[in-house]
């Protein structure tokens, strides 16, 4: 549990200066009202979000595995809960305008990593880029918040130029697998590529879904020469 209190201390320090909740008064698990000392969620509900076993992560990367983007593993710090504290969270994330709650969470994915992942050493951190449209719409990435975030606590580098999304595509969450990897297959492109050649590249998203939207980002990324790629992401879902 050493993290959860590096989650208040390293969140705090990102919201400072901030001025203002980024959530309301009340957290967004049990309703209760927050204090200056807990912003964001309470600690009790802090302590129920379940963290994803390994086997979940491999299983989502597997589905959609392909030669072309190798991602073997990937590390997700919560179960998706449909209808629960980290849908609330995710919804909160990417559609009511409140990135700072990406940084926050970005700097406890950057501690848990430091507890499970401690061996291995990314070189470079690219969050999975939106469409230019769909940045317009919502006026920041969601997965370069969380990055940001991260790259505070696991003091990384974020490129968040280095990968771009040249197509729009359509919400994976109606599709069915193999629709869903037509949508957003040869979608990403590297800006560049003489920057990614040998690299060990941490690929950051909000949600792992089928993996898809991973495969895709990762191509590239190997294409141009990458030496690794390996995932980042709040949540897995079951
Ligand atoms: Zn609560």
């Amino acid at each position: 549990m050493r993290y959860l209190h590096v989650f208040f201390q390293s969140g705090q320090a990102l919201l400072r200066g901030a001025g203002e909740w980024i959530f309301p008064q009340l957290c967004p698990g049990c309703g209760q009202h927050l204090t200056e000392d807990v912003p964001f969620l309470c600690l009790g509900c802090l302590r129920t979000l379940e963290h994803p076993a390994p086997d979940i992560i491999r299983a989502h990367l597997q589905a959609h595995w392909r030669a072309e983007a190798r991602l073997e593993i990937g590390y997700s710090l919560w179960m998706f809960d449909e209808g629960g504290t980290v849908q609330k969270i995710q919804h909160a994330l990417k559609y009511k305008n409140r990135p700072r709650i990406g940084r926050y969470i970005g700097a406890l994915i950057g501690e848990y990593l430091i507890g499970i992942a401690e061996e291995w050493q990314a070189d470079l951190m690219v969050p999975v880029p939106l469409s230019r449209i769909r940045m317009i719409e919502r006026g920041y990435n969601q997965s370069t918040e969380l990055a940001k975030g991260m790259s505070v606590v696991l003091k990384l580098p974020l490129c968040e130029d280095f990968l771009i999304r040249t197509r729009a595509t359509k919400s994976q969450t109606k599709l069915d697998s193999s629709n869903r990897w037509a949508n957003v297959s040869g979608a990403f492109t590297v800006v560049n590529p003489e920057k990614v050649v040998g690299k060990r590249i941490l690929l950051v998203d909000d949600v792992l879904t089928t993996g898809a939207t991973l495969a895709a980002a990762a191509v590239p990324l190997f294409e141009a020469g990458a030496e690794e790629v390996r995932v980042a992401t709040m949540a897995v879902v079951r």
